[in-house]
């Protein structure tokens, strides 16, 4: 299975284009969908998931046109929405017990079993009894995970799943998305490059509604190979640095500022060479795309 997208286009009344002929091939297992906030991320989830209208373009998932049979990609869909609004009395065996029910599981005994495996399956056995309003929130995650795992989706699309969570909590989730993810199409959506190093085969980095990249993260590491120097520097040469068009990242270690630049040799005296990262990649090409070097 491979969901194929060809030259979507979406803007919204207020003329902003969320979406600009993007085209991606999303084979099966983890597919990351980087971009900053406003990227254009969730627009593009919630056309695959059919709650929004595209202008233009197509989106296929094997054989089922995504724009056109809707019915059919909500057969087959799993759905972490951003923000899954969870019932605060009723209790996580209740409320799945209930979206099984609404997704068509009529038969009791078929339901339990289901139920209870989805539960044990994403480590909530023990908290079935507990209210959904009193779940942290990668409990609360998880159960979003259960729930769309309901009707043995081929697609299931993640929309922002780890903003929130703790360390913890996060690695008990990754975990959890690694072992849905061997057999279907999954796509998590993200800002946060962490996300992407952990679980993902493939990623796009958007920005502005346009593909910056696409392709594994090894392939991006491996371009950006030899041309990535590090510095620390005092803070009143940061400025120089962010108008020479170079910058990729800085960030503080200890106080004192440490840059990244972009350069195919050696920038300037006291620069050493460094293996890229998956942040060099996603903020240079951001960077590029906005124009400027705004410093991370
Ligand atoms: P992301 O999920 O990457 O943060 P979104 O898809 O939510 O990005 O938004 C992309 C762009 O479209 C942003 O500029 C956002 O402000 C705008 N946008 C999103 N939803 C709407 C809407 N319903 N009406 C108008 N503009 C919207």
């Amino acid at each position: 299975m491979e969901l194929l997208i060809e030259g979507l286009c979406k803007t919204y009344a207020n003329g902003v284009k969320a979406l600009d002929h993007v085209s991606l091939h999303i084979p099966t297992g983890m597919f990351g969908l980087l971009g900053p906030n406003g990227a254009g991320k969730s627009t593009l989830m919630r056309i695959l998931a059919t709650l929004q209208e595209a202008d233009a373009g197509t989106a296929k998932l094997g054989e089922i046109d995504v724009l056109k049979d809707k019915e059919a990609v909500r057969r087959t869909l799993g759905y972490l929405p951003q923000e899954f609004g969870v019932y605060p009395k009723v209790n996580a065996l209740e409320m799945l017990d209930h979206i099984a029910l609404l997704k068509g599981v009529t038969v009791k005994r078929e339901r339990k079993e289901l139920v209870e495996a989805l539960l044990h399956r994403v480590n909530l056995w023990d908290q079935r009894k507990r209210r959904l309003s009193g779940f942290s929130g990668g409990m609360k995650q998880r159960f979003g995970i259960a729930q769309s795992l309901i009707g043995e989706p081929k697609l299931i699309i993640v929309d922002e799943p780890t903003a929130g969570l703790d360390p913890g909590e996060r690695n008990r989730f990754y975990n959890l998305l690694t072992e849905i993810g061997e057999n279907v199409v999954v796509i998590l959506s993200t800002h946060i490059v962490q996300d992407v190093k952990e679980l993902c085969s493939n990623m796009a980095i958007i920005n502005k509604g346009k593909v910056l990249y696409a392709g594994p993260p090894d392939d991006s590491l491996r371009a950006m190979q030899g041309r990535v120097w590090e510095k620390r520097i005092p803070k009143s040469e940061l400025e120089g640095y962010a108008a020479s068009g170079k910058l990729i990242s800085n960030r503080l270690v200890a106080g004192v500022p440490v840059i990244h630049l972009l350069d195919e040799e050696r920038p300037a005296e006291g620069f050493v060479s460094v293996e890229p990262s998956l942040e060099d990649v996603f903020f240079g090409a951001i960077n590029r795309s906005n124009g400027q070097t705004a410093a991370q």
